[in-house]
């Protein structure tokens, strides 16, 4: 049995679960609100994080949780009915104040948990790929992580795991877990290469076009870094425009490391995280096997 196996396999049962509430309120017509960031929340996002804030609560009191949302405000009499409804749906008993649950971090610990209750808000609302990432530190140091990816095009529905020293895994059930690892491409220019579809810059075009790759991927979420890890495709180029988010990196950084692959910023280093950001040196990082990380990082010192 390993260390973090309560941890992780709480976080399995979270994210399943909370990917029931998200597809059923698909479903559902509701609005989509803008918020300070211009970043999109729908009533679905505060849904699966006060059910995954719920539960980590509840199993482990003492630990502190760093979460995406907290506009309280949208918790409005006929949002917090439609809410309930969904967890009547599916069974969820035992929440009682929302309003006080979505907001909930935990004392202050050594022990975090990192939650985005839906990655890829503008793909969830168009019926696009979407994630829900939940991640385990010590101290900031990521431990464990779960991303939960739904069905989509009547593809099954993916659960990824990774654990400190344990590997990187994925299943189809949420109960065998299958092995996974990077690919072994080591040719920077018949590399397969995704990048994000809503939040890219100029520079992914301009490393595209020196690195002389011609398969690109365009798609939402921390997807992305599941299909690095499970090695369909070779790299993750991800330039980033705006303060970096430790809930969007940390589950997919751990991911593709037990994977046997490398993310770091464009200088080679690794991601540091404090607080609630992802502390990076450069303007961006990518996610890849080692043969090919050595390569781009050759590449961008003629580049930046
Ligand atoms: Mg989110």
């Amino acid at each position: 049995m390993h260390k973090f196996n309560d941890e992780v396999s709480l976080a399995i049962n979270l994210a399943k679960k909370a990917l029931d509430i998200t597809e059923y309120l698909k479903t559902k017509n509701f609005d989509s609100y803008q918020k300070t960031d211009n970043t999109p929340v729908t009533i679905a996002d505060l849904a699966s994080q006060i059910y995954i804030i719920s539960r980590i609560k509840k199993n482990f009191p003492e630990d502190q949780i760093i979460a995406e949302e907290s506009n309280i405000q949208l918790l409005t009499p006929q949002t917090i009915s439609l809410i309930k409804k969904s967890y009547d749906s599916l069974d969820i008993k035992e929440i009682v104040n929302l309003r006080e649950t979505l907001i909930y971090r935990g004392p202050n610990s050594n022990r975090q948990w990192t939650i985005d209750p839906i990655d890829g808000t503008i793909g969830y609302k168009k019926g696009l790929v979407y994630a829900i990432g939940i991640g385990f530190m010590e101290n900031y140091i990521p431990k464990a992580s779960v991303i939960a990816v739904p069905s989509i095009h009547n593809q099954k529905s993916i659960i990824y795991k990774a654990i400190d020293k344990g590997g990187a895994w994925r299943s189809e059930d949420g109960e065998s877990f299958k092995k996974i690892n990077v690919s072994n491409q080591k040719k920077l220019n018949q590399a397969i290469l995704c990048h994000s579809l809503h939040y890219d810059s100029p520079l992914s075009d301009k490393f595209i076009e020196m690195a002389q790759i011609k398969n690109t991927i365009a798609m939402d979420s921390m997807v992305k870094f599941c299909k690095v890890a499970e090695g369909m495709y070779d790299i993750y180029f991800r330039p980033l425009t705006t303060n970096p988010k430790i809930w969007d990196f940390c589950p997919g950084d751990l991911l593709v490391r037990e994977a046997g692959g490398k993310v770091t910023d464009f200088y080679g280093n690794n991601f540091q995280y404090k607080h609630d950001e992802l502390v990076i040196a450069s303007s961006g990082f990518f996610a890849s096997n080692k043969d090919l990380n050595t390569e781009i990082l050759k590449l961008l010192e003629k580049i930046l």
